[in-house]
């Protein structure tokens, strides 16, 4: 797959592929992102060392906030590749880059088997917070968030800083937790809550505060615009509020963090041969220099049309892209499990009403 898109592009100077090849393939990458080299006995290493957040700095040296790890080749022993910091929340790990790998393949393959998981937005909206075994699955198959490129060659190694994935996370899925949750009054005002309670972890994340607004002109950002619901007479009233104003909230919110942490995009023109005769194609893509900017733009693109977000199998709990509006179930089976189940609900009710009252 590496070099795939790359060489559709070199195609037409096939005398100067290698050169064009160099070219595309100098960072940053315009289309492609790098899996980490993670094995099973990483994970299982990390599972059984480092447990959540920083439950692994029993055992290992707590360095001063000061020394930071040096850039070099991997560590041949795991407790070596573990940085722990005085006041951070999670390690850093060093981590080799694996193999390049095109994340709108990956989207697609997600969406025509209607399974989110596929797709890093889906998978990483999946983890659970703060358990590191979690972060190196999702590396292994999609990579780290951020990484500062030198070669882009598989195997360069850097460091990766699980506190930031951890906070990155948390800013991700309160988004998450909001969209999906905006018809339900209850499930809305519990969205906002866990955002309350964990703001300052969500404003750690650059490049600005929670639903924050770029100023396109200037490299400065306004506050958000809306009102968050503890700023209406504190967290407990402002929850209290009617549903349409915290669906408004929602909405607004949801818009501008879009806008916030897909900033770096830059689009850029494909240019492919076009069948047997000697003309070429054009196409616009966006472009992305991380996987945090990849995981907010597959967001946007799939509620940019309402029927095509991800949904909450009511039958399971898992994850699915539906195959039409109806669809509340993530499999045939599943959804006639789950009508069953509501015919029996819906059928209870007017029974016992009928009851006559003693
Ligand atoms: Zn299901």
């Amino acid at each position: 797959m590496d070099g795939r898109l790359l060489l559709s592009i070199g195609q037409v100077t096939s005398r100067n592929v290698s050169k064009d090849h160099s070219k595309f393939s100098t960072p940053p990458l315009e289309f492609l992102w790098w899996r980490a080299d993670i094995t099973k006995e990483d994970v299982r290493w990390v599972r059984q060392n480092l447990g959540r957040f920083l439950d692994g700095a029993k055992n290992l040296q707590v360095f001063p906030e000061t020394f930071k790890p040096t850039n070099g080749p991997i560590a041949r022993e795991w407790p070596h590749r573990v940085h722990f910091s005085e006041g951070k929340t999670a390690p850093l790990v060093q981590i080799p880059l694996g193999e390049k790998y095109d994340y709108r393949n990956e989207y697609t393959r997600a969406r025509r088997e209607g399974d989110p998981h596929l797709s890093p937005h889906g998978m990483f909206r999946e983890l659970e917070n703060g358990f590191h075994e979690h972060a190196m699955q999702f590396m292994e198959q999609f990579g780290p968030l951020t990484w500062k490129v030198v070669s882009g060659r598989r195997g360069e190694e850097g460091w990766v800083d699980l506190a930031d994935f951890w906070d990155r996370h948390t800013r991700f899925i309160a988004v998450m937790q909001l969209w999906e949750s905006r018809f339900d009054v209850e499930g809305l005002r519990k969205s906002w809550r866990w955002i309350y309670e964990r703001l300052d972890r969500i404003n750690r994340v650059g490049p600005a505060e929670f639903g924050a607004v770029p100023n396109w002109n200037f490299d400065k950002f306004y506050e958000f615009p809306g009102v968050f619901p503890w700023k209406r007479g504190g967290i407990e009233n402002g929850l209290q509020n009617a549903h349409s104003f915290l669906l408004q909230t929602t909405q607004e919110l949801v818009h501008y963090e879009l806008n916030l942490h897909t900033q770096e995009c830059r689009q850029i023109w494909t240019m492919q041969s076009v069948g047997k005769d000697q003309d070429v194609r054009f196409e616009p893509i966006r472009s992305y220099g991380s996987l945090w900017g990849v995981i907010w733009d597959l967001f946007g693109q799939d509620i940019s049309t309402l029927t095509h977000g991800w949904r909450v199998c009511l039958e399971c709990g898992r994850r699915f892209y539906p195959k039409d509006h109806r669809s509340v179930c993530c499999t045939s089976k599943h959804q006639a499990l789950w009508s069953k189940r509501k015919w029996a609900r819906d059928h209870r009710k007017p029974r016992i009403l009928s009851k006559p009252v003693p």
